[in-house]
């Protein structure tokens, strides 16, 4: 079978002969490429797996199901509690990660990694649940409620995947994005021009300036919830933060809610509003023409806002 790995900054297909995991074997239809993908590669870092980590596929008995990457321990004080992304055996060993992921022919995964799809779930969509199920986990983690003003700062996948989640939660969106054709996606998902005053800004673009963004847009005694990934550390402007009494909001990952994964939740979001996928999914290749997908999502002027391989 064929696999995606990094090999000193370049993208390389590899023909592999052994499966590394573990576990249930599921045959990938979609797997996308994340913005975190993209970094892994700008360091050239020694990643000894298959890349990877917002994948689907299909089981032996061609029952199609969206993957979990996570990888905890299930013993620790933190997977006890439900909070498994805060799990510090599994940070370093999720699939894609630690561990081979999705880009790839096929895997084999734990049985607890399977999502299993409503039925109009397409999946060749379904690498998407990934995604939208960290800010479904994120947007608990703010408390978003029906009826608030939610700002996004940033128009990539995740700034979308915020406008969806909102919405669908009833609330009133704003979006500034970089491009036209990210403003485009996000109009289609419901979103408006930035007006005013918001309860919640969600930064989603990993940039100081997106940050100092987020604070203006932030009414006072209002929440900031940070789905960005600051590499080199977040700068905050403290004296607005501090002068307007904002909740700087984390999130990691996801979870569970009691009995229901955030990435069951986002399955449900997925077969509920069609328009995401549809609005998210701009570049389909297939699995041998991995090279032009990453080079496709790098270059985001271009019109890339989710790029997807199909293996
Ligand atoms: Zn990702
Ligand atoms: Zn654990």
């Amino acid at each position: 079978m064929r696999a995606v790995y990094f090999e000193d900054g370049e993208v390389e297909l590899r023909e592999v002969t052994k499966l590394s995991g573990e576990g249930v074997r599921v045959r990938v239809r979609s797997a996308a490429i994340c913005g975190s993908d993209l970094h892994m590669l700008d360091l050239k870092s020694p990643l000894k797996c298959v890349v990877g980590h917002e994948m689907a596929g299909v089981l032996d008995d061609g029952t199609p199901v969206a993957v979990e990457p996570s990888m905890p321990c299930w013993e620790c004080a933190s997977c006890r509690a439900g909070d498994y992304n805060l799990c510090a055996v599994g940070a370093g060993r999720s699939l894609g990660v630690g561990r081979d992921g999705g880009m790839a022919d096929e895997l084999r995964v734990p049985e607890s990694c399977l999502v299993y799809l409503p039925s109009n779930v397409d999946v060749r969509d379904a690498c998407l649940v990934e995604p939208l199920a960290v800010v479904v986990h994120g947007m608990h983690r703010a408390g978003l409620d029906a009826g608030q003003r939610v700002a996004v700062v940033g128009g990539g996948a995740i700034g979308l995947c915020v406008v969806a989640v909102a919405k669908a939660g009833n609330t009133t969106v704003g979006l500034s994005a970089r491009y036209d054709h990210q403003m485009a996606a996000g109009k289609s998902l419901g979103a408006g021009e930035i007006e005013g005053q918001y309860d919640l800004v969600v930064e989603c673009a990993g940039t100081e300036k997106a940050v100092n963004r987020a604070i203006k847009l932030c009414r006072p005694k209002g929440k900031v919830l940070i789905l960005g990934t600051h590499w080199n550390g977040l700068p905050l402007q403290q004296i607005p933060v501090m002068m307007k009494e904002i909740t700087i909001v984390s999130s990691f990952m996801y979870s569970t809610r009691g009995a229901v994964r955030d990435f069951d939740v986002a399955a449900i979001l997925l077969s509920r509003h069609p328009e995401i996928a549809k609005a998210l999914i701009t570049h389909r290749f297939p699995l041998a023409e991995a090279k032009q997908a990453f080079a496709a999502a790098r270059d985001r002027k271009a019109g890339a806002i989710k790029v997807v391989l199909e293996p």
